[in-house]
């Protein structure tokens, strides 16, 4: 057996995107030796797809914006159901992180007097979404980057090492969180490349591995997606929240098919894009629920009037928050009204110049273009709902990231609470830099405060490095390609956007046959570049992951935000004061109940009563 590769630092991040990369500068800057491993090439996380921009209530476009303003939307968008610390201190700290990236090197596109441009989003009620074109995720990526090599280049000043206090690791997958009695100790993985075994010996990990997309067949998410996280720290001992809100983004490209599901960024339709169907009508109006009535235009006059004078009228309906428009599509398609390939239309093109369009949304101009050979500037799009986002992760404390096991923190979209029931555009791009750097600062102080650091046992190691090597003992067992279609088709089909409780309970059946069948997976060849023995051990976290917004789902008996049930349509007051927590148990998971946090006064005195009377029950308004 060749010998272990080890490693030793005061801070392990899993994970390079936007939450990663934030959370390791801090933890540099807290003067910890730190370290950033990744699946992919650095660079290459989730974070540099975003296109749309980052929402901050800074004020640019208008005045009236502030952090209050953007904390009701946000729990507004999430049906009420989200921690609302963390969405307090979101919206609070959300300009901050913004300006702060201009500092490392960012460069928004500017108003006409310099600010920094803000656009529209849904659900937000000013213009909020600072942006570069439609490739604002590249930027924000791109600039952390840069903050690392400055951080490097300080330390070789310092001790004529460039990696003494940060270094990353990339196309690096963690397997296993490795733990001394209670406390996180390391982490355990392979070279994607060589296959080669690493241990990692750190009193703190922080885990900033993104979303669950790939277990779902129709989706906007990447390899990468795997849940791999969720599932990291649920075998670690840590809770997962709000698993079964999961948002199926709008509009996903349809066709052709081996494109389906790629994003069609928000923008389009912050933009002026409208959406129709076959008929040509602009459905959306059919569609405002009662519960934004007030805030939504209800005729296609006063819709388009509000993109000069948003003062006297009210927003279009296309700009509804994505679990609406998302379910609206749903219907118009399977009520026949549906575009030749089983989406709508999103026409852009009767709407602003080719000049404009090209200007403002060059990436999708390029995409479609590419990919569909459809001229935007002159035709419309074809798109559908695709699997986007979870709302769901790792229960964490909102001020510091701190997981329930100690040492173990979470930040980004692994992270749940922030979103509740369902995530407002661009309301990721700015949790990501205001949690990854609370979460770099809590582990940085956890760090500082340890008297002795823990010690990994070789058992651990042996037991992580058997577990990993298993598909390659098993001979004429199942294929890992096989079991990740009929996953993701049974996730897809059964526990969709639009749900019933015979489909999750089947779905839950077949979860189980496919657990067992995963214990004979076989892998060929060797460990050197193997992608099936890679999708192996994915699978294992798909599985767990799926198994708890199965679930969690066919317990939740409303309909609100992300998770919507045919047969209990309506959102009740009851479960909003509920939450259903996803843990280990044997080799699946259990999901029990437990009260949510009621929301400080001071913050519910920022609504009207009338409004807080469809989200609370009586009780709570007492
Ligand atoms: P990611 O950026 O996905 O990074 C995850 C990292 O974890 C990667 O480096 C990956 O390699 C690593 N990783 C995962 N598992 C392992 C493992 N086992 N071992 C080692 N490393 C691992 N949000 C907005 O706010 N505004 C937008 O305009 C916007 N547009 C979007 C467009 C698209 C196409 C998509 C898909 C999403 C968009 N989002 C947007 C959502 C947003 O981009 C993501 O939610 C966000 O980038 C997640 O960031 P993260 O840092 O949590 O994870």
């Amino acid at each position: 057996m060749p010998e272990l590769e080890r490693h030793s630092f005061d801070v392990l991040v899993i994970g390079a995107g936007g939450a990663g990369l934030r959370a390791a500068i801090e933890a540099r800057e807290h003067g910890l030796r730190t370290a950033v491993l990744c699946k992919s090439l650095f660079g290459k996380a989730h974070t540099v797809m975003a296109e749309g921009g980052i929402a901050a209530a800074m004020g640019n476009a208008n005045e009236s914006d502030n952090w209050q303003v953007h904390f009701r939307d946000t729990m507004r968008g999430g049906k009420f159901l989200n921690n609302w610390r963390m969405a307090e201190l979101h919206a609070q700290e959300a300009p901050q992180r913004v300006w702060e990236l201009e500092t490392y090197g960012a460069l928004f596109d500017r108003t006409k007097d310099g600010r920094i441009s803000q656009r529209n989003f849904g659900g937000h009620e000013y213009p909020r979404l600072a942006h570069v074109g439609d490739r604002t995720g590249l930027e924000l990526i791109r600039t952390l980057q840069q903050k690392i090599v400055s951080l490097q280049q300080e330390d070789f000043k310092e001790f004529g090492d460039y990696e003494e206090r940060l270094r990353v690791f990339q196309e690096f997958t963690v397997t296993d969180l490795v733990k001394d009695g209670d406390r996180i100790a390391g982490a355990f993985g392979y070279w994607r490349e060589s296959g080669r075994f690493v241990l990692f010996e750190a009193p703190a990990v922080i885990l900033a591995t993104g979303g669950i997309g790939k277990s779902f067949k129709v989706t906007s998410n990447s390899w990468e997606y795997t849940g791999d996280g969720h599932a990291l720290a649920m075998r670690a001992g840590a809770s997962l929240i709000n698993m079964e809100f999961i948002q199926f983004h709008p509009t996903g490209m349809v066709w052709p098919p081996s494109v389906k599901g790629i994003l069609v960024t928000e923008s389009v339709r912050g933009d002026g894009g409208v959406l129709r169907n076959s008929d040509g009508k602009r459905f959306m109006f059919d569609y405002i629920p009662e519960v934004f009535k007030d805030k939504y235009a209800d005729n296609e006059e006063e819709a388009d009037r509000w993109y000069t004078d948003q003062a006297n009228n009210r927003r279009p309906p296309e700009l509804l928050p994505r679990d609406e428009v998302a379910r609206a599509i749903n219907s118009e398609v399977k009520a026949g009204r549906g575009s030749p390939h089983g989406g709508v239309f999103l026409d852009v093109s009767t709407r602003l110049p080719a000049e404009e369009i090209r200007k403002r949304l060059p990436s999708m101009h390029h995409q479609f273009k590419e990919l569909a050979d459809v001229d935007i500037t002159a035709q419309p799009m074809e798109v559908g709902p695709t699997c986007h986002y979870v709302m769901g992760g790792v229960e964490v404390d909102p001020d510091t990231g701190s997981s329930s096991v100690a040492g173990l923190y979470a930040a980004g979209e692994v992270s749940g609470g922030m979103h509740g029931s369902n995530r407002l555009g661009g309301n990721s791009l700015s949790d990501l830099l205001v949690f990854g750097r609370r979460a770099g600062a809590g582990a940085a102080e956890y760090v500082r405060a340890l008297g002795d650091r823990p010690v990994v046992s070789e058992e651990i190691v042996t037991e992580a490095r058997a577990t990993a090597l298993r598909p390659f003992q098993t001979e004429g067992g199942e294929n890992p390609y096989t079991l990740h279609m009929e996953l993701q088709q049974s996730m897809n089909d059964l526990v969709g956007i639009i749900r019933r409780a015979g489909e999750m309970e089947e779905a839950l059946q077949r979860l189980e046959k496919l657990k067992e069948r995963a214990q004979s997976l076989t892998v060929e060849g060797h460990q050197q570049f193997n992608p099936g023995w890679h999708l192996a051990l994915d699978l294992r976290n798909m599985l767990l992951v799926s198994e708890c917004v199965a679930k969690a789902a066919l317990l939740r008996t409303e309909s609100r935000g992300g998770h919507t049930r045919d047969d209990h349509p309506a959102m009740d007051a009851e479960w909003r004061r509920k939450l259903l927590v996803c843990n280990v148990d044997g080799d699946g998971v259990s999901v029990e109940e437990k009260p949510q946090i009621p929301i400080r006064n001071d913050l519910l005195d920022l609504f009207e009563r009338t409004e807080l009377e469809k989200y609370l029950t009586a009780e709570e308004l007492s």
